[in-house]
C-alpha cells in the first residue's frame, strides 16, 4: 500500500487557447492540425479569478495558468503576472503555477516577483524520440527552460507524456531526464488520441502505466509531488487505487486544456471511498 494518504489536487486554466504555430504531434492546440477545439485569445482577468475561486472551492491546492504557444514574450509575461497578482489578492492558499512554454531567466524572475510559486515545463518524451514528435523546436531548449526555472528559485514542475509511439527505452530515458532536474512536482500524462492529430493511437496499457508511476516514484523520492494528469480518465477510471498504490500522490481535477475531466465531486467521492484525504497545504512536501 502507498504511504501517501493525502492526495494533492491541481486544477488547470487554459487562459490562451489553441493558437500555436509549433508542430507538436500530440497537441490539439497547434493550428496545423485543425483539431476541433475551442480557440481564444487571452481570457479576461476577472474570469480567471472567478475560475480560480471555484477551483479552490473544489479542493485544488495547485492552480496552473497555461498559455498555448512556444514560449513567453513581453505581452504574455505581463499578462500572466497580472493574472497571478489578481488571484493572489482574491483567493487565499493557492499554489500558483505558470505553464507558458520556453522561458528565460529574466521572464521567470518577473513571474516570481509577481506571485508565481512554480513553473511547469514538461520534457514530454526522451531526447531521442522528441525529433519524431516535434520539428519546430529542440528538446534541449525544453531542458534549458527547466534549468532556468530552478536557477531563479521557482519550484519546478516537469514531467511528460507516455503512449505517443515511443519505445520502452524512451520512457526510461524520459524518467531519468526528469529525475536529473529533481523537480518539486512531476505530472505524468498518458496520451489522449484525437483523430485530427498525426499520432493516431495510444501505445500504453494499464500495467505499463502503473509501472511508470512506480519507477517515477522511486527515482524522484518520497517527498515530491507525483501527479497523474492527462489521460487518467482513459486508463484509470474505476481503478484509481492502482495509481495511488504505485506512488502517485497528486492528480488533476476538473477539465484539461482541451479535453474534459471528471466532475470534481465525482473525483472527491472516489478519493473518500478509497480512504484518501484531500491535502489542504503543501507543508509535508519538499516544496
Ligand atoms: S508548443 Fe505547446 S501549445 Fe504549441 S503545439 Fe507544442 S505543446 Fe502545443
Amino acid at each position: 500500500m502507498s504511504t501517501h494518504k493525502q492526495i494533492f489536487l491541481c486544477a488547470i486554466n487554459n487562459i490562451l487557447s489553441g493558437i500555436c504555430q509549433e508542430d507538436c504531434k500530440f497537441c490539439t492546440q497547434s493550428v496545423r492540425y485543425h483539431a476541433e477545439i475551442e480557440r481564444y485569445n487571452y481570457k479576461k482577468i476577472e474570469q480567471i479569478v472567478k475560475e480560480a475561486k471555484i477551483a479552490k472551492e473544489n479542493g485544488a491546492l495547485g492552480y496552473c495558468l497555461v498559455t498555448a504557444g512556444k514560449g513567453l514574450d513581453d505581452k504574455k509575461v505581463d499578462f500572466v503576472a497580472r493574472a497571478a497578482q489578481a488571484i493572489k489578492k482574491e483567493v487565499e492558499g493557492l499554489n500558483l503555477i505558470a505553464c507558458n512554454g520556453t522561458a528565460n531567466k529574466e521572464q521567470l524572475t518577473y513571474l516570481k516577483e509577481h506571485g508565481l510559486d512554480s513553473y511547469n515545463h514538461n520534457l514530454e518524451t526522451s531526447e531521442r524520440y522528441y525529433a519524431d514528435i516535434c520539428t519546430t523546436h529542440a528538446w534541449s531548449e525544453r531542458y534549458e527552460t527547466c534549468e532556468n526555472v530552478k536557477s531563479v528559485g521557482l519550484a519546478l514542475c516537469s514531467g511528460g507524456i507516455f503512449g505517443m509511439g515511443e519505445e520502452r527505452k524512451d520512457r526510461d530515458a524520459l524518467l531519468d531526464a526528469i529525475a536529473s532536474l529533481s523537480p518539486e512536482s512531476t505530472p505524468l500524462n498518458f496520451y489522449h488520441p484525437n483523430p485530427a492529430l498525426p499520432i493516431k493511437t495510444r501505445n500504453i496499457a494499464l500495467d505499463e502505466a502503473v509501472s511508470i508511476i512506480k519507477k517515477a516514484r522511486k527515482l524522484l523520492g518520497e517527498d515530491r509531488l507525483l501527479m497523474v494528469a492527462g489521460g487518467r480518465e482513459l486508463l484509470f477510471t474505476g481503478k484509481e487505487h492502482l495509481m495511488f498504490e504505485a506512488g502517485a500522490n497528486a492528480m488533476v481535477i476538473g477539465n484539461y486544456l482541451t479535453t474534459k475531466g471528471h466532475a470534481p465531486n465525482q473525483d472527491k467521492n472516489m478519493l473518500a471511498t478509497l480512504g484518501y484525504e484531500v491535502a489542504t497545504n503543501c507543508d509535508t512536501l519538499k516544496y
